[in-house]
């Protein structure tokens, strides 16, 4: 098949490939994009999933990253508010760990750095007469409730991925980037199909290396660098284990090492706990949380809760890599969570416009970085694209709703009573988890049922056939992961009978395609 040469190739359908690809393609730059798993099926969908400034790294005087974050949550918030919502977290004040003064200036910077509008400030609590301290050992008398908000990580790359295709990007999923090479005055990047073996040949102005922990891989490899070492890869780990407490709160914990644990109220029945922190360096082709780490969560937890939180209660967990700048910190939790963005072979704006050549093709590394800031990194990423390849269109994404989040965030409850009125059938769980997910495409997901006959084939818990549909037809879901653990959590939910039911249904209309 002839390709065409495209502005942009980016290798890597995380939340930094898929936010570049969706800023740059509604700047007219043409794009395509190549994922080797399922989008988000690394780091981007294994995060606490927080929207937040990162409270702890005030310590490490990260203010410049901090004060980004800060500004990006209501940003985020206004973009996305089916996927995104405030949460309140509970600090408690540990007498023996960091003084009570020490976390109020800290939490007095967080509330200042960022303009916060919608997001209430700090309060101090009683711990014992408040509800949030009943869960809590009676050690703890003073605690914090400030602001920050969740993310559903996994949707916010999906829905990045669908608005670059609906701007004209090209998003391929199952597709490896086996080499990026320079031929001429254009790149090419040979890709191979995972599922068909099928190799393709694309040409490209510039490359754009956003491939998170495969970033020095793809360096290597693809590009033939041999040697290269920019990042250090620190594994980070989750457990989810039954509801361990009845209200909407977090809870922040500090530990004696130095470390924090958040633990969060999780899809209605559960808690998520996490996270570790330490060096990694086996094979990412398979990041799994160890006996170690699920040991340390729950005895970390287990000094703060009433209840012991023990390794059987682990139902689910999740283990990812953070692909960190190399800054040559001694431990892995102060190695800096900033974005680096290196550019390589192009010529500087100044010289470019006195006419001087392209010293050599463009190519863009991507090191670091948060779910939090992402969009902030697409603009800076943008910065450097227009450098290289002449600027396009302005900055655009502040302001612009993502796939179904077009409604404003204190909208939500009058949405779903829409939702609930116009589909009077559903449940009211699973109305709001449609909404939740979809927002105002949940209109999209449901169409005309009237009833839950309309929804077709039922998977288990409230999964039935026309959402599977919708997801393999407008979000690239290929296996019964894509659907069960990244595109919903409705794998917590369906025994394993129920999951090769589904599997199967797959692999039929995969076959019948
Ligand atoms: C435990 C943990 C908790 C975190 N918590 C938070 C949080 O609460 N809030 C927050 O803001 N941030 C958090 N982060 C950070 C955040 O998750 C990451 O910074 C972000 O997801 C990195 O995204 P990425 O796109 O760079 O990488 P990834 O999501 O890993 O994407 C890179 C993609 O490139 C693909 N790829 C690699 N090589 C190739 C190739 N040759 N061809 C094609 N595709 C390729 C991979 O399959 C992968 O999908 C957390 C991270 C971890 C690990």
């Amino acid at each position: 098949m002839v390709q065409t040469v495209q502005d942009l190739f980016i290798i890597g359908g995380g939340i930094n490939g898929c936010g570049i690809a969706r800023d740059a393609a509604g700047r007219g730059y043409s794009v395509t994009l190549a994922e080797m798993n399922d989008l988000a099926s690394a780091t981007s969908s294994a995060s606490t999933k927080l929207i937040h400034g990162g409270l702890r790294y005030l310590e490490y005087y990260e203010f410049r990253l901090v004060r980004e974050a800060l500004k990006e949550r209501e940003v985020l918030l206004g973009n996305a508010p089916h996927i995104i919502w405030p949460l309140r977290f509970v600090l408690p004040h540990h007498k023996g760990l960091r003084p009570a003064w020490f976390l109020r200036l800290g939490l007095f910077f967080y509330d200042h750095l960022g303009g916060r509008k919608l997001l209430p400030g700090t309060k101090t609590l009683d711990m014992r007469s408040h509800e949030v301290g009943k869960p809590l050992k009676a050690l703890f008398s003073k605690g914090f409730e400030y602001s920050d908000c969740w993310v559903n990580d996994a949707r916010l790359v999906v829905l990045n991925a669908m608005d670059a295709k609906a701007k004209g990007a090209n998003i391929l999923t199952r597709t490896k980037v086996i080499s990026a090479q320079k031929q001429g005055d254009h790149w090419e990047i040979v890709t191979q199909d995972q599922l068909s073996g099928e190799q393709v040949t694309h040409m490209a102005r510039m490359v754009i290396n956003a491939a998170g922990p495969w970033v020095d891989d793809v360096l290597n490899g693809a590009m033939e660098r041999g040697g290269v070492q920019n990042i250090r890869l620190v594994q980070g780990s989750h457990i989810v284990v039954p509801k361990v407490f009845d209200h909407d709160r977090c809870y922040i914990f500090q530990n004696k090492d130095g470390r924090i644990i958040f633990a969060i109220p999780y899809e209605e029945d559960f808690t998520l706990i996490g996270t570790t922190d330490q060096d990694y360096t086996q094979s990412l082709d398979k990041v799994e949380i160890s006996q170690a780490e699920i040991d340390y969560l729950c005895s970390a937890a287990s000094k703060y809760f009433t209840k012991d939180i023990t390794p059987d209660q682990v139902v689910w967990t999740y283990s990812g890599v953070r692909p960190l700048y190399d800054d040559g910190a001694s431990a892995a939790q102060e190695a800096t969570r900033d974005y680096i963005l290196k550019l390589e072979g192009a010529t500087k704006g100044d010289a470019q416009k006195n006419g001087a050549e392209q010293d050599d093709l463009p190519c863009l590394h991507v090191f670091g970085g948060k779910i939090t800031t992402y969009r902030k990194l697409a603009e800076s990423a943008l910065e450097k694209i227009e450098e290289s390849l002449g600027h396009k269109g302005s900055v655009w994404t502040r302001s612009a709703d993502l796939p179904g989040g077009d409604f404003e965030p204190q909208d939500f409850d009058a949405k779903l009573t829409e939702l609930q009125t116009d589909y009077a059938f559903l449940e009211a769980d699973h109305a709001r988890r449609l909404l939740r997910l979809y927002g105002n495409l949940a209109w999209s997901v449901l169409g005309n049922a009237k009833s839950l006959n309309d929804l077709g084939q039922w998977f288990g818990s409230d999964l039935y056939e026309r959402e599977v549909r919708y997801l393999v037809d407008h979000e690239w879901a290929i296996s019964a992961e894509d659907i069960l653990y990244r595109r919903t959590k409705r794998g917590l939910h369906l025994d394993d009978t129920q999951q090769n039911a589904l599997q199967l249904y797959l692999q039929t209309i995969h076959n019948a395609a």
